[in-house]
């Protein structure tokens, strides 16, 4: 029998866990189409050629969403209804008819130019998660293609054994057919943390490795390999050494994975009986579930960009407010803290198209935006008021920088509750009211502005770029990008204590609190409310259950004597060695 040797892959580490199977390829690489010129008298047979192409993609997208009700696999549905949008967005179907009407070009050619500008946007897009959001846009592009070809979507058919599917990238209509008790991982040439297929292989629990780029080209339908989703490694013909180490691993970690579950259904509260409020930072409604499910006691963070961006115009009132109305009633009594657009005019693609910015992370952006763009604002602010009817809603806004931003926002809030008390629709006239503090300046204000708002959520994703002033999304400065630095810390405990003196909510939605380690540096320095996405929640609380408020103050007084984050986080683990000394020393940390 020919003998292949080992060899591993590097890609990014989109859902955790290890999985040992054999591949099975979905091939789903870019289809090639031919652009070619067609006479006057073809133009009308060619847009019917595209809109029968478009009408079928429908058809078919439905019955998935058939297929996954039947499948009970209904968190996904929003990924379908998106493309469902998207098939019904007149910019795709005017642009394309019209570049047939006066480029005299065929269906398909036309298309593919159209779809050829809408990845243009989205490539701009600094955020990374709304970037992703363009792969919607190229897969229903590229089911009318096929359909315009008449070729079938790729299948993967039976699977007999424990496979592992390998695909350029993956949908939930993909998913559909897979038999997920034989499904072992996936893995994709496409992709970051954010993809579809990194939120669709966590939410199933399926360990995944994404964005190894050209891997459907290198591996071959039945090779042994071993998806390391925790590392982002992929191992092809992995030996007899390689494998035993790995299956030691993969029971290890499954063995973590079952204890952590029961954490889910347990409070978090400090050994010495210290209530901590863990909260689920969601992107769309049907995370929320999700959230539920890992025992969040409310949303700290609804990010409402998704809502925006999935689209090609802004999302109306009614359609805002059923969203946030669904959230509101799904978590009360606890809370459900919807924040205010956090993007800027470069992630539209139609309605609002502000010139471009050479440093939109520092651009019109965010509350700025909103503040400039007041008539969208207002559609927000009344359909985040006019949910507060109907749960613990709390309003939240985006990288303040200053007390006049704050007053801005709060006249335009009074402006809209007045309309809605003259319009007699009823909302909640004392929802709280808060703000993210992510940038520098804010730090600095940090009492100012604790003067004026119900609550703190720091956003330390952002703070941690602004403050040390490294591009959270650029790779080449990743190793400066540290949560440990002493800065950092400072800044939280001077926000802890401008919050503690003015007696305000004290929150933290950056995905620093989902480390477990730096969750305890949180609650010692007093922060209560800590929201993470789902997965994180029930790993943060487990040890949170073993730590004592009671050694809070001598483990932040040797932190803030460190000079760097390497210092920091030796000192922590010391320290929480010698004050947990029970604590799984090789996972938590
Ligand atoms: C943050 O900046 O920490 C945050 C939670 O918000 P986002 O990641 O959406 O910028
Ligand atoms: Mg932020």
């Amino acid at each position: 029998m020919e003998q292949r040797t080992q060899i591993s892959y590097t890609g990014i580490a989109a859902s955790p866990g290890i999985a040992i199977g054999e591949v099975r390829l979905l091939d789903r690489r870019r289809i090639s189409v031919q652009e070619y010129k067609i006479s006057p008298e073809q133009i009308e047979e060619e847009i019917s050629v595209f809109l029968e192409a478009v009408e079928l993609a429908r058809k078919q997208l439905e019955l998935v969403q058939r297929e996954l009700v039947r499948q009970s696999k209904t968190e996904h549905f929003y990924i379908i209804d998106t493309q469902l949008l998207i098939l019904k967005d007149a910019m795709l179907i005017d642009s394309t008819s019209e570049l047939i009407r006066t480029e005299l070009i065929n269906a398909a050619g036309a298309l593919k130019k159209v779809l050829r500008r809408f990845a243009a946007v989205f490539e701009r897009i600094e955020d990374e998660y709304l970037r992703e959001r363009g792969s919607d846009i190229e897969l229903v592009g590229e089911r009318i293609i096929r359909n315009i070809n008449g070729m079938e979507l790729p299948q993967v058919g039976e699977l007999e054994r424990r496979s592992v599917i390998v695909a350029h990238d993956l949908s939930p209509a993909d998913t559909c057919q897979f038999d997920v008790d034989l499904v072992v991982a996936f893995v994709t040439d496409l992709g970051g943390p954010t993809s579809h297929t990194a939120i669709l292989a966590r939410s199933m629990e399926i360990p995944a490795v994404v964005g190894l780029e050209k891997i459907t080209r290198l591996v071959g339908d039945n090779t042994p390999v071993i998806v390391d989703g925790n590392s982002g490694v992929l191992i092809c013909n992995p030996d007899a050494e390689t494998l035993k180490k790995y299956l030691e691993l993969k029971r290890h970690y499954e063995f973590y994975k079952k204890q952590l579950r029961s954490y889910c259904e347990l409070p978090a509260v400090t050994a010495d009986g210290k209530n901590i409020s863990m909260q689920a930072n969601i992107e769309f409604l049907p995370e929320a579930d999700i959230a539920l499910n890992n025992g969040a006691q409310g949303i700290g963070l609804l990010r409402t960009e998704f809502m925006y961006m999935a689209r090609l115009q802004p999302p109306t009132e009614e359609e805002q407010f059923q969203s946030y109305k669904k959230a509101a009633e799904l978590f009360a009594p606890y809370p459900v803290t919807i924040r205010t657009l956090d993007i800027g005019g470069d992630k539209f693609v139609s309605d609002i198209s502000l010139e471009d910015e050479s440093n939109p992370a520092m651009g019109l952006r965010s509350i700025r935006m909103s503040l400039c763009e007041k008539r969208l604002f207002r559609i927000q602010l009344r359909a985040i008021l006019r949910a507060s009817a109907y749960g613990n809603v709390r309003l939240m806004f985006p990288m303040i920088s200053g007390l006049a931003e704050v007053r801005a926002a709060g006249e335009i809030i009074t402006q809209v509750m007045q309309e809605l008390e003259n319009e007699g629709i009823s909302f909640n006239r004392d929802l709280k009211v808060g703000i993210m503090v992510e940038t520098p300046s804010a730090v600095f204000v940090a009492d100012i502005l604790a003067a004026e708002v119900d609550f703190f959520s720091i956003g330390t994703n952002d703070l941690i770029q602004y403050c040390l002033a490294v591009d959270r999304g650029n790779e080449h400065v990743a190793y400066l990008y540290e949560p440990f630095h002493p800065a950092i810390l400072r800044a939280l405990k001077h926000i802890a204590d401008a919050a503690h003196a003015a007696e305000i909510d004290l929150c933290i939605c950056g995905e620093m609190a989902a480390e477990p380690m730096f969750s305890i540096v949180l609650v010692a320095l007093g922060y209560s409310q800590l929201s993470m996405s789902s997965q994180g929640i029930s790993r943060v609380k487990k040890l949170i259950r073993q730590w004592d408020t009671g050694h809070s103050q001598e483990l932040i007084d040797i932190l803030m004597e460190q000079k760097t984050a390497a210092d920091v986080l030796r000192v922590l683990k010391e320290k929480l060695r010698q004050f947990i000394p029970d604590a799984d020393p090789t996972l938590d940390y």
